[in-house]
């Protein structure tokens, strides 16, 4: 990262972006020994839109990547959750309350007792204590800084950005796009466009003071008829305080003409089943909006001198719209792949499309089926029949609280004889 004379930062990896994607890639290619530059238009704490609900994808990845994280983060009881489950509400009203692991912690009364599987956290604290902890020795952070462009040049991209009312240039080797949704690498480098047949609008808002929440935190899905495909969910939070919002897929929010943050509202305020949850209940500051690319078409995350993480590589589920862990799971890969291209003096597209390669193998099964889930969401009946099957038969619901474990157990739900099993039971 020697200052040179043509440029005012030169290095060999710069980091776009420092949400989950960046922070994680940043984290990674620190403990690999690998400096680096990594930018970030905000400074830190800042708010960023999201259900601020943390799988157990998220809690599995920083176990490899970094225990010491995952125990800041149990030990903050004012900041994060624990959350023990998820209730999914199916379209007909009824219920189904899964927990996340088999035991769950409900039948052996573990809450308290073991880490929770999953937690809540608003991304404001959750963001600003991931950047906690990245590494100053490796990492040159530049926060408050808003790249605005980049030239390809014969040695490296130069980053332009802007920082304190002045212009700053960086010459970099290598540049992972990190910037989230409208991410300007995945823009300017990848020509990628938005698609609302494969893009998500949500809307969120923070109350204090909602009723009926779960004893164990459980995260709450409803498939409300009118939002089909999408859902209206409420996520609990540290302090009394719980996110609640509405996610649908663009194209048919187009085709249906629903204003989410309307449809949000008229859910609080209208909704039979939810209405009086909400009747104590004090909203708290403004609902805000923000878009989410998911992971339903595959995309080139990779080309000369650039690779795309998180949302900026569109992997968002789409059908439960949880993207950080997919984000910090992509920081992870591409942190190895550039080390790699590090060592080997070497970041050209060919070899760096095996970034692409090892992130569809890791996560293309589970985005399939989760566009799969995606269509059968849109099928009230089925959804319904789903859910009264599984709440009729222990076994079913165990199998679902696998698959918060186990991943390849998903893959049982795209087979039709899952089906075909369920009818005949
Ligand atoms: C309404 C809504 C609800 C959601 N709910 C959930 C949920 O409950 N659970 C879940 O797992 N996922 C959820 N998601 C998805 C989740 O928010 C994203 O997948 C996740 O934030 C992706 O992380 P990221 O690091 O890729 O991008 P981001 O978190 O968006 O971070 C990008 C960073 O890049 C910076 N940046 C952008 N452009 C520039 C630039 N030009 N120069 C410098 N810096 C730049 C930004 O300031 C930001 O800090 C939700 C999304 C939305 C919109």
């Amino acid at each position: 990262m020697n200052k040179s004379h043509k440029y005012d930062l030169e290095t060999d990896i710069a980091i776009i972006g420092a949400g989950p994607a960046g922070s994680t890639t940043s984290i990674a290619l620190s403990k690999a020994g690998v400096r680096h530059v990594i930018f970030d238009k905000a400074t830190f704490p800042r708010d960023k839109v999201c259900g601020d609900a943390f799988s157990g994808k998220v809690v599995q990845i920083f176990k490899k990547l970094d225990p010491s994280i995952l125990e800041g983060i149990y030990r903050e009881e004012s900041k994060f959750l624990g959350s023990w489950g998820i209730t999914f509400v199916a379209p007909n009203g009824k219920s189904l309350h899964i927990p996340f692991k088999l035991d769950g912690g409900l039948n052996t009364g573990n809450k308290g007792k073991e880490p929770p599987p999953g937690f809540i956290s608003r991304r404001y604290d959750f963001d600003n204590y991931l950047v906690g902890r990245l590494d100053p020795d490796s990492a040159d952070m530049r926060f408050g800084a808003n790249v605005v462009g980049f030239e390809h040049l014969d040695h490296g991209i130069l980053i332009n950005y802007r920082q304190n009312g002045g212009h700053g240039t960086c010459l970099a080797r290598l540049v992972i796009g990190a910037g989230g949704d409208r991410s300007i690498v995945a823009k300017k480098l990848a020509g990628h466009k938005m698609e609302p047949e494969h893009y998500c609008a949500g809307v969120r808002a923070y109350y204090e003071n909602v009723d009926g929440l779960h004893e164990q935190n459980f995260i709450e899905l409803h498939f409300l008829r009118e939002l089909l495909p999408g859902y209206f969910w409420i996520f609990p939070l540290p302090n009394n305080l719980v996110n609640v919002g509405v996610g649908m897929r663009s194209a048919k929010a187009r085709k249906k003409e629903v204003n989410i943050k309307k449809a949000m509202l008229h859910t609080i305020h209208e909704h039979p089943d939810i209405k009086d949850r909400f009747k104590n209940a004090i909203p708290q500051g403004e609902i805000k909006g923000w878009g989410l690319p998911l992971g339903s078409k595959r995309r080139n995350l990779s080309g000369n001198r650039f690779m795309l993480v998180g949302d900026a590589a569109s992997l968002i589920d789409p059908f439960t719209g949880e993207g950080i862990g997919n984000a910090m799971a992509s920081g992870i890969i591409a942190a190895d792949i550039a080390k790699e291209a590090w060592q080997q003096r070497d970041f050209s597209s060919e070899f760096l499309r095996k970034y692409d390669e090892v992130v569809y193998k890791e996560l293309w099964g589970e985005l399939k089926l989760s566009r799969t889930l995606q269509k059968l969401a849109e099928l009230p009946w089925l959804f319904n029949f789903l859910v009264n099957k599984a709440r009729k038969n222990q076994s079913i619901r165990d199998i679902i609280s696998c698959m918060f474990e186990d991943l390849d157990l998903r893959t049982k739900l795209r087979s039709p004889g899952f089906y075909l099993r369920l009818l005949v039971n």
